[in-house]
C-alpha cells in the first residue's frame, strides 16, 4: 500500500473540504439526521441508542470504519457506502452533505453512521454544521471511541496511577515536518502523558522521530492496536526506537490506533490472562 492510500485510508475521508451550503428549497415533513457512533466495531460495544436507530431507519449511510461485523447486520436494501468506491476513490465529504440533506428533505430518518464517536476526528462537527445551515434537524448519538477502546482491547489503561495522569489524543495524518502542522510534537512530548495517535500507521516514521528529537526516551513503549475489536484485532508492541520496524515486519496496516508511553508496556504484565486478545 502506498503512502498515499494510507493516508486516504486513515483518514478515511476525501481532502475535499469543499462546504455546500444545500440551499435547494424546504419542505414541511423534513426527516431527522442521526450522526450516530458505532464503536469500534463488536456489535456488543454498540449503544442501545445506536442499534434502535439503525433499526428505524431508512437509510444508514456509512463508511468502512464501523467494520464488518456491525455493516454485515445492516440489510443491504438501506445502507449507501460513503466510504471508498469502486476504484479506489474516496466519496467526497460535500456529496456525503449533500446528500444527508437531499434524504432528510425526502422525509426519510437518516442515520449517519460512523465509527467510534461521530464527534473523535469523525467529521461530524462538519456534518452537523452543514445540516444546521441547510436547517435540517439532527441528533448525535456518543459511541464508544477506539482512542480508548482500542488500547483498552489490548490490555493498555491510557491513564495509570502510578505512571502518568494525561492523554492526548491526535491526529498522525498531517505532515510533522510541515511548519502549518496543527500537532505539535514538542509540546506533545513535553506533556509526559500518553499520546493516542488516530490515522498514524502510514505518518508514524515522522512522528517517533519528532518525538525522539525532542527528548522522549528511546526506550517509552509503544503499541499499535489494528482492527480493535473486530474479530481479526492484532497488537504488535515495541519502543519508540523500534516500533518502525515492528511495524513493518507486522504489515501492520490502516485502521489501527498508535499508544506511545508507559501505559503501553501495562499489556505485557497482563496479557497472558486477558481474555478477547
Ligand atoms: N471517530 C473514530 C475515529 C475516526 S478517524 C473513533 O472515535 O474511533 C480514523 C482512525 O480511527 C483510524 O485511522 C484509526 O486510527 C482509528 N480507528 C477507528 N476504529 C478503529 C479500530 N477498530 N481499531 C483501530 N483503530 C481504529
Amino acid at each position: 500500500m502506498s503512502e498515499g492510500e494510507r493516508a486516504g485510508d486513515e483518514a478515511n475521508g476525501t481532502g475535499d473540504e469543499t462546504n455546500g451550503t444545500g440551499d435547494d428549497g424546504e419542505s414541511a415533513d423534513v426527516g431527522t439526521v442521526y450522526l450516530v457512533g458505532s464503536g469500534p466495531g463488536d456489535p456488543d460495544l454498540m449503544t442501545v441508542k445506536a442499534a434502535r436507530l439503525i433499526e428505524a431507519a431508512d437509510v444508514v449511510l456509512h463508511d468502512k470504519l464501523p467494520g464488518p461485523e456491525i455493516l454485515g447486520e445492516i440489510p443491504e436494501a438501506k445502507r449507501e457506502d460513503v466510504g471508498k468506491r469502486a476504484g479506489g476513490e474516496w466519496t467526497p465529504q460535500e456529496y456525503t452533505n449533500r446528500r444527508l440533506v437531499e434524504l432528510a428533505r425526502e422525509g426519510k430518518s437518516v442515520v449517519r453512521l460512523k465509527g467510534g464517536d461521530p464527534f473523535v476526528f469523525g467529521r461530524g462537527g462538519e456534518e452537523a454544521e452543514h445540516l444546521a445551515a441547510a436547517g435540517v434537524p439532527f441528533e448525535v448519538v456518543p459511541g464508544i471511541t477506539s482512542a480508548i477502546a482500542g488500547p483498552e482491547a489490548a490490555g493498555i489503561p491510557v491513564t495509570h496511577r502510578d505512571y502518568v495522569s494525561s492523554v492526548s489524543f491526535v491526529t498522525g495524518h498531517e505532515d510533522p515536518t510541515k511548519d502549518e502542522s496543527a500537532v505539535d510534537w514538542e509540546a506533545l512530548a513535553d506533556t509526559g502523558g500518553t499520546i493516542v495517535v488516530l490515522m498514524g500507521v502510514g505518518k508514524l516514521p515522522g512522528y517517533t522521530a519528532e518525538l525522539l528529537n525532542h527528548g522522549l526516551d528511546p526506550a517509552t513503549p509503544v503499541a499499535l492496536i489494528e482492527r480493535a475489536t473486530w474479530p481479526d484485532q492484532r497488537v504488535a508492541t515495541g519502543t519508540l526506537e523500534s516500533i518502525v520496524d515492528v511495524r513493518d515486519s507486522e504489515g501492520i496496516e490502516p485502521p489501527a490506533i498508535t499508544v506511545i508511553g508507559e501505559v503501553a508496556g501495562e499489556r505485557e504484565r497482563v496479557v497472558d490472562f486477558l481474555e478477547g486478545d
